[in-house]
């Protein structure tokens, strides 16, 4: 699989690291009433079929965190994004 990294172009898989689905949104409370929230948020994921976005690390190269939308039957790439201009915050360590 190959995947196009914003800063680097198109590299091998072996060069990025997998870091969660890119969906997921964190809680805002802390209360005990947000228990359920959180548990769902920590634990469970979906297992989707078809476009999905997810969290990338060009951990071999630039080390930039980017959302790729990639289609998870035929692992094509529909879109791809530094994830500091998606949500503004950076991501990069
Ligand atoms: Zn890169």
């Amino acid at each position: 699989m190959r995947i196009p990294c914003p800063n680097c172009g198109e590299r091998g898989l072996e060069e990025f690291s997998y870091r969660g689905d890119a969906t997921v949104t964190r809680p805002t409370s802390i209360e005990p009433s947000s228990e359920s929230a959180w548990l769902d948020y920590v634990y469970l994921r979906d297992n989707p079929y078809g476009p999905h976005w997810e969290f990338w690390h060009h951990i071999s190269g630039c080390r930039a965190w980017f959302r790729l939308k990639r289609d998870t039957v035929t692992h094509e790439v529909l879109a791809v994004a530094l994830a500091a201009e998606v949500d503004g915050e950076d991501h990069r360590s």
